[in-house]
């Protein structure tokens, strides 16, 4: 397995600038940086798959070596399909740390070969997050310096409250 190929899952609904800060910062270090959109059927989405990989799409268009794809089923499946052999998480504060400590030994488990590594945001964006995004929006409040204006926009149409 090739460390240059990494692939950065979540559910990205929306992406946000938390979300734009690692991968910026992940681009600067593998060849190839494969973000992820998970096929989640448990989670009531906001936006679909296809709309939350077209954001994606738009906001990443400046990085030639980020692609974007949905995957379904088991994570280090997908990396093995993919070559790729780093799993990129984001760690915001203590209370992302469980949950991640768990996936990543579980991963490592099925597949010892694959490495999670994990980053720190800016501090700036270590309060944010999809699901708080989406409150804000819903509640119409101010989105600015939270998630890129192409999404705000999209946000915006979805949800007639949100206050321009
Ligand atoms: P989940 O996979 O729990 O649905 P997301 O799709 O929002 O969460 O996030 C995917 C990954 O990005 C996770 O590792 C998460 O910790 C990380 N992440 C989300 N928001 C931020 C942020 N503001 N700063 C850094 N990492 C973040």
């Amino acid at each position: 397995m090739k460390t240059s190929i990494a692939i950065y899952p979540g559910s990205f609904d929306p992406v946000t600038n938390g979300h734009l800060d690692l991968i910026e910062r992940g681009e600067k270090m593998f060849d190839r940086l494969i973000v992820a959109v998970l096929q989640n059927t448990d989670k009531q989405p906001l936006f679909s798959v296809p709309e939350r990989v077209d954001m994606l799409r738009e906001v990443t268009r400046i990085w030639p070596a980020v692609e974007v794809e949905v995957f379904e089923g088991l994570l280090v499946d997908y990396a093995r399909r993919r070559g790729a052999g780093v799993i990129l998480r984001g760690i915001r504060a203590v209370s992302d740390y469980e949950y991640e400590l768990q996936m990543a030994l579980m991963n490592r488990m099925l597949e010892p070969r694959l490495e999670t590594m994990f980053m720190l945001p800016g501090e700036t964006y270590s309060y944010l997050s999809s699901k708080l995004v989406r409150e804000i929006a819903q509640h119409g409040g101010p989105l600015n310096g939270l998630v890129p204006a192409a999404v705000e926009r999209k946000l915006r149409a979805k949800l007639s409250k949100v206050k321009p």
